[in-house]
């Protein structure tokens, strides 16, 4: 009878040889904001990840060698390192690319953004809607960039309040407007799944600074837009 380890052993080197040939295809790296670290790390990486979830298989009760999980443990790692990809991305960066000068001075909306990020406390997705406002001061930034950086932070480890000031934080310390506003609408499957609240909870979190924060009408106005359907 194998030992659990020899088990393991095989597991790895089974992942490492299916690995290497199709390491690309994660796409965690776009051409938009590359990380810097070669692409090899990843091998490296997932690996471990993939034996931590052989581990888990058998931890629930599986058979981790059975037919229909084998490739579950490469999987999974795969998908968790394309999910947490955003620790490889530098929001900052991929704003400072696409900012211009504009004297444009109104409140800028962009508003329903999807968001699908994972809790730290369960490793469980959370998902739901980003409306992200600005209001310039001498400069704009090309509007699908708002988008990305929401992206950029939903795909690592957070807990939903985190997630809502650090978009705020990044867009307030690239563009320095007069003032940004955040609010993000989320369903936790960490709740709903596990039966710790009603199915159809919704958490609601906001951030703001500047004139959102100091003008009340400011406030109302961008309240009253997001949630005009
Ligand atoms: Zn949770």
């Amino acid at each position: 009878m194998k030992s659990a380890y020899m088990k393991q052993e095989k597991t790895v080197s089974d992942i490492l040889g299916n690995s290497t040939s199709n390491i690309r295809s994660l796409q965690e790296c776009d051409t938009d904001n590359c990380c810097d670290q070669p692409h090899e790390h990843d091998d490296l990486a997932l690996a471990p990840m993939a034996d931590a979830v052989y581990s888990l298989l058998k931890g629930v009760g599986e058979d981790p060698e059975r037919e229909g999980l084998l490739k579950t443990p490469d999987r999974v790692a795969r998908s968790l390192r394309f999910l947490t990809s955003g620790y490889r991305q530098d929001p900052e960066q991929l704003l400072k690319k696409a900012v211009f000068t504009e004297s444009y001075d109104e409140m800028v909306l962009v508003k329903d953004i999807d968001i699908y990020s994972m809790c730290e406390h369960h490793m469980l997705p959370f998902f739901g809607k980003a409306h992200v406002a600005y209001i310039p001061d001498g400069k704009i930034v090309g509007l699908s960039k708002i988008p990305r950086v929401v992206e950029v932070f939903s795909r690592r480890l957070q807990v939903q309040e985190r997630l809502t000031q650090q978009i705020r934080d990044a867009i307030q310390g690239v563009l320095c407007p007069r003032g940004v506003g955040v609010v993000i609408e989320a369903t936790h499957m960490c709740m709903v799944m596990r039966g710790v609240e009603k199915q159809n909870s919704v958490t609601t979190t906001s951030a703001m600074s500047g004139e959102f924060l100091s003008n009340q009408s400011t406030r109302s106005e961008f309240l009253r837009l997001i949630s005009s359907r």
